[in-house]
């Protein structure tokens, strides 16, 4: 319930919330609070506030009321919804269930944290027992919805396997009463008509890597076996054909894509995103590299610093944002997830940015064998011989056991951002998240060092490029659109 407004003329001293975080940015203060409401404030302004001499008859005290930052005006109900909705994941167990179909592959990217291991090795397919085992692991998740990512290595090496989980999920889904999503990560090289007929018929969504145009593309994932950029656009207009004319009784998804920056990419950022309007899709997801797994070995050819990236991502969306009002639709796909948390308080199932981060309360990831990891990223440092990150295994370990495990625990402490010095002030943290395995690989400890953190400086600078471009009425009702559904 709101609280009875203070007295006009009321001296509204200490009326900022203690919890209020704040940061100086282009001659601005902005403010931020758990809700994850924000505002900005002139110099003066910000000075009249911590004073308690702004008067209440302002309309810059009743902005500042409605969002929280009065202490005297406080309408908890409001707020704690809000906060709710954007924490709404405390809620469930994990959702996101990556099933390791196999580490061979016939691609050799030089960013891969797959560790991808040589088409020989038909030792590292998950036997289809294993994969019907992992996703009767899945299922015991009290989340009402799961979903099955399948991953590589190049999944689609692994087929008969593919198949026989899609379909053994899908009974799974029926007595459930779950809702179940499929996805499959793949770089399409190994699709066939055949194959795509039955994902399509299967529902299983589809994502792949686009790097840019053929030269850089190509650099970065290399196949020695033919044009990977040529597959890769191929397989896009196929699945954007199927989107616009589903066959009958089937729902398509549109083909997504991801780009992984590399150092070549730097530069070239316009080349980029063109080609992603040319191929027809209309998000673009910017990743940055991360130092783990087969990276870590060729940093020093492709790697960067966060500032590398945070001048790339800036010009990035301002070329996007230019492409936009030209009336081309694309939209940058972190962007959108962190502007949804900001402008709409909504969750978006970003599980790296949130707190605590996914790392098995959000998602598992089953390995080849049944081993299982908090996460993807965890299962990439057990590949290089660290099983810090392994929580058990599908055939020996229970459900309960593994989540109420030591493991499970440590990581949603050290990624809670309370427990993180720097971040528990940053004016970022309500829309943030640590990543304890980035910490780990890098610094060499869960909890890392926020100050000296290539991704925490990463993020500051997709946070201050948002923040900027939000305050520029120019750019604001482009960026709602993002968020609109
Ligand atoms: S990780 Fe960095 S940007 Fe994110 S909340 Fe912590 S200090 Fe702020
Ligand atoms: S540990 Fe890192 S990669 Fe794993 S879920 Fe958490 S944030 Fe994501």
């Amino acid at each position: 319930m709101a609280q009875k407004p203070a007295a006009k003329g009321t001296n509204l001293s200490g009326a900022v919330l203690p919890q209020v975080l704040w940061k100086k940015t282009g001659g601005n203060y902005l403010l931020t609070n758990d809700s994850g409401h924000h505002a900005w404030l002139e110099e003066k302004n910000f000075a009249a506030v911590t004073a308690g001499r702004l008067p209440q008859t302002s309309p810059l005290f009743a902005e500042l009321a409605s969002k929280g930052f009065i202490r005297s005006r406080l309408d908890f109900n409001d707020l704690a919804a809000k906060w709710k909705k954007q924490n709404a994941y405390l809620y469930y167990g994990p959702g996101l269930h990556i099933l390791v179909l196999t580490l061979r592959c016939n691609h050799k990217c030089l960013y891969c944290q797959s560790a991808a291991a040589g088409l020989g090795a038909k030792n590292t397919d998950m036997p289809l027992a294993t994969a019907r085992k992992s996703v009767d692991f899945a299922f015991n998740s009290p989340n009402p919805g799961i979903t099955l990512e399948f991953q590589g290595g190049e999944p689609l090496l692994n087929w008969e396997a593919l198949k026989g989980t899609v379909a053994y999920a899908r009974k799974k889904a029926k007595t459930s009463g779950k809702e179940l999503k499929l996805a499959l990560v793949s770089n399409f090289s190994l699709l066939t008509a055949e194959k795509a007929a039955f994902l399509l018929a299967n529902e299983v969504s589809i994502c792949t890597s686009l790097d840019g145009p053929k030269d850089l593309h190509n650099r970065n994932r290399l196949f020695t076996g033919g044009n990977s950029h040529g597959e890769t656009l191929k397989w896009l207009k196929y699945f954007q054909k199927k989107n616009a004319a589903p066959p009958p009784g089937c729902r398509v998804f549109k083909p997504s894509a991801l780009l992984t920056v590399s150092k070549y990419s730097l530069s070239r950022h316009r080349e980029i995103i063109d080609e992603y309007v040319k191929a027809g899709l209309e998000d673009i997801f910017i990743r940055p590299l991360a130092p783990i797994g087969y990276a870590k070995s060729l940093w020093g050819a492709i790697g960067y610093e966060a500032k590398d990236f945070s001048a790339f991502y800036l010009k990035s969306l301002d070329y996007i944002l230019k492409l936009n009002r030209g009336g081309v639709v694309i939209r940058e796909k972190t962007a959108a997830m962190m502007l949804d948390k900001i402008i709409n308080f909504r969750y978006p199932g970003y599980l790296d940015a949130r707190c605590p981060c996914g790392a098995a309360i959000g998602q598992l990831a089953y390995n080849y064998n049944g081993d299982i990891y908090t996460c993807d990223e965890g299962r990439m440092v057990g590949w290089a011989g660290d099983v810090l990150f392994k929580l058990g295994n599908v055939f020996r370990d229970a459900y309960k056991k593994v989540m109420s495990s030591g493991l499970t625990r440590v990581c949603a402490v050290s990624s809670n951002l309370e427990a993180q010095p720097a971040c528990a002030r940053c004016a970022y943290k309500p829309y943030c998240g640590v990543c304890p395995v980035y910490n780990y690989a890098t610094q060499g400890s869960l909890w890392g060092n926020m100050p000296s953190n290539d991704r925490c400086g990463l993020f500051k600078g997709i946070f201050e490029t948002l923040f900027a471009f939000l305050k520029n009425p120019g750019n604001t009702a482009i960026l709602k659109k993002w968020v609109a559904k």
